[in-house]
């Protein structure tokens, strides 16, 4: 029991070496991701691992649960705090479950649903035939305008009447722009649906108040912990004041969510997640935490600008929260081939469809780009700035190996100017 991991296995623990880094000595684009407090990465790796916690705070069924409901009661009362809600439920294990949980409180399977095409901006849970969403219920799509880029809510609107969908799911992975959530939620009243808003890119610039909160206008708010919220990966489900559209009037949306959750589609909660998931959401509801998510946007729009003054085209015109898409193919690239370039270049990015796309996934015809990370490591307007010129040099000259090796060092340069853990710079 009292051997390191190094001594215990070694292999796994030079994994983890290689990975701390990257993670170091990169620069971390990747729109969903980010850095967590030392103090969360505490509470994540805690001996809470090794408790058993099935129910709820107060009504487990397993004994011993105590400081359980210390963690779980912490979290629950941050989240509701920090999103001005008035149920929370902070044990999904992750975003797709968070989701599965919300769909399966409200609708039986074979019940319609209507989401935000994957490749126009959605998520995998939103219908996707792949994903359980679009196996167990009857999947339909809206999509974003052709000429705009923007949600066509009139399309919504025609789909919605004519297909009476159950569930409206709004929120995506890859929407640069706004949400009109008043719009959505008399959408799916006129049609008596479920209103559903996904928030897991935007929880954190919510939490911060640089971005509106769909938490007054939805039935049921879901979200990941561990985009711009910063804390371990993981799920949560929210509602606001107007939640008491459940199947029998005397039982509210919150009641059935967390019968959803567990029994529903999991068992013993992650204690030790949901231990750094209070702690993250004590650390969002900190003056810091605005600073931080108004910072990630105004980095956002400085890359995305400089982008454009280097001949991109930027999908919408530009970003209104922490991400961005960039149509590569318009110069020829393909995502796939530009994911890699920066790669070697030291900049850590995603393919990504864009809205029409003529090109499949795997390759697509857009990078996406985000600045939760960076900017949790302190880098601002200026570093926006040189960024984005290594990102219009890295993709100029892709395909050539000593071109981007060179960058590859000055991006080190730059990521050691901003270290990342104290752990890390001891060593
Ligand atoms: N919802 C949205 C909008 C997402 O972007 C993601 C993850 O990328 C998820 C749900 C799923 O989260 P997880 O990967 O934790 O299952």
């Amino acid at each position: 029991m009292s051997l390191t991991l190094a001594q215990a296995d070694p292999d796994v623990a030079a994994a983890l070496d290689h990975e701390t880094l990257r993670q170091h000595e990169g620069l971390e684009m990747i729109a969903s991701e980010n850095f967590v407090s030392e103090a969360v990465l505490e509470a994540a790796g805690s001996i809470f691992t090794n408790k058993y916690a099935e129910g709820y705070p107060g009504r487990r069924y397993y004994g011993g649960c105590e400081f359980s409901d210390v963690v779980e009661n912490l979290a629950r009362d941050r989240a509701k705090q920090l999103f001005g809600a008035e149920h929370a439920n902070v044990q999904p294990h992750s975003g797709s479950q968070a989701n599965a949980s919300a769909y399966a409180a409200v609708i039986q399977p074979g019940d319609t649903i209507l989401g935000l095409d994957l490749s126009h901006g959605g998520h995998l849970t939103h219908g996707h035939k792949l994903s359980f969403s679009g196996k167990l219920y009857r999947p339909t799509f809206y999509t974003v305008r052709r000429d705009t880029e923007l949600i066509d809510y009139d399309q919504m609107e025609e789909i919605a009447e004519r297909e009476r969908p159950k569930v409206i799911i709004g929120g995506g992975s890859a929407y640069p722009r706004l949400w009109d959530f008043a719009r959505m939620r008399a959408i799916a009243d006129k049609v008596g649906a479920t209103y559903v808003f996904d928030m897991a890119h935007i929880a954190g610039l919510v939490a911060g108040g640089v971005h509106p909160s769909p938490i007054p206008h939805a039935h049921i708010t879901t979200t990941t912990t561990h985009k711009t919220l910063r804390g371990p990966r993981a799920g949560l489900i929210l509602c606001g004041k107007d939640y008491s559209v459940g199947p029998k009037p005397e039982q509210t949306i919150g009641k059935e969510i967390d019968r959803s959750v567990f029994p529903g589609q999991q068992g013993g909660p992650l204690m030790h997640i949901v231990a750094a998931k209070a702690v993250a959401l004590g650390e969002a509801l900190r003056p810091e935490f605005k600073t931080y998510a108004a910072q990630i946007v105004a980095n956002a729009k400085v890359l995305a600008a400089e982008l454009k003054e280097a001949g991109f085209r930027i999908v919408s015109g530009g970003t209104d929260n922490h991400l961005m898409l960039v149509d590569v193919f318009e110069k020829g690239i393909l995502g796939s081939e530009a994911e890699l370039a920066l790669g070697k270049a030291g900049i850590t990015v995603n393919k990504n469809t864009i809205p029409y796309d003529v090109n499949p996934p795997m390759k697509a015809s857009g990078i996406r780009i985000g600045t939760p990370a960076m900017t949790t490591r302190g880098m601002k307007e200026p570093e926006m700035v040189v960024i984005g010129a290594w990102i219009a040099k890295a993709l100029d000259r892709r395909n050539d190996d000593a071109a981007l090796e060179q960058i590859r060092k000055e991006v080190a340069e730059l990521a050691n100017r901003f270290p990342l853990y104290a752990w890390r710079r001891a060593q």
